[in-house]
């Protein structure tokens, strides 16, 4: 633990707490009809207290919610000998997170988690002017939009600062919202062509069982290509 604090900067040390307790009075108890809008608010609440934030879904249908400085910095989590980023990680093992969980009503509401260290922050607060400022919903609405048209990277960029030529651009964000996107598609992709072929294998199982002869055959092979037995004939 010392030799952790050992490398934090002093900015650490010497951090001035601010208390998050008017943070919750606009964030938690407050029920929204999808994780979408419920981390924007969560995103837009936690800029204007000075910190952003990042999130991760877990098993158990609960979204969490961290500060972006959650972890340890790359250089300490995986040494390299030549440091791979131009700019310094400003992870420095935050604690502070939130958990988005739903409730009885079908809606989504943020609870604190049930660890007392996850209620501060162990660092300084950016001011409002160092904060990137967040991006009107219909910035990430038309990101998701495109990246659903099977549009290249470059292709989605270019169209978004067209269409939003106000907005401070971040790479990283634009980069990240592409990426989440992305996988989402696959997930969703994935689940489809299951359920297809799980569809077509009962329709044709159903065809195969009315002919005895067909389904013992069937069997047979299955049987000698290891089908049953787990894998492959040794
Ligand atoms: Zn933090």
């Amino acid at each position: 633990m010392t030799s952790n604090e050992d490398i934090f900067s002093n900015e650490q040390k010497l951090y001035t707490r601010v208390s998050m307790l008017p943070l919750y009075d606009r964030l938690l108890k407050i029920p929204f009809r999808d994780t979408v809008s419920a981390i924007e608010h969560c995103r837009n609440v936690c800029a204007d207290f000075g910190f952003t934030v990042k999130q991760e879904a877990s098993a158990n249908r609960n979204i969490y919610v961290y500060c972006s400085r959650e972890g340890l910095p790359d250089s300490q989590r995986n040494p390299k000998p030549t440091p791979q980023r131009k700019r310094p990680s400003k992870r420095c093992d935050c604690r502070w997170r939130v958990v988005l969980s739903e409730n009885d009503q079908e809606q989504w509401e943020f609870r604190k988690s049930m660890n007392p260290n996850a209620s501060e922050h162990n660092h300084e607060m950016m001011a409002p002017g160092e904060m990137i400022k967040a991006w009107p919903p219909e910035v990430n609405e038309m990101i998701i939009y495109l990246a659903q048209q099977r549009l290249q990277t470059h292709e989605i960029r270019d169209a978004v600062k067209q269409r939003f030529p106000l907005i401070s651009w971040n790479e990283r964000r634009f980069y990240n919202r592409l990426t989440e996107e992305r996988k989402r598609i696959r997930q969703r992709n994935t689940t489809e062509r299951t359920r297809r072929l799980i569809l077509l294998a009962s329709q044709l199982c159903a065809v195969v069982a009315s002919n005895e002869e067909w389904s013992q055959c069937v069997e047979g092979d299955l049987q000698r290509i290891g089908f049953f037995s787990g894998g492959p004939p040794a």
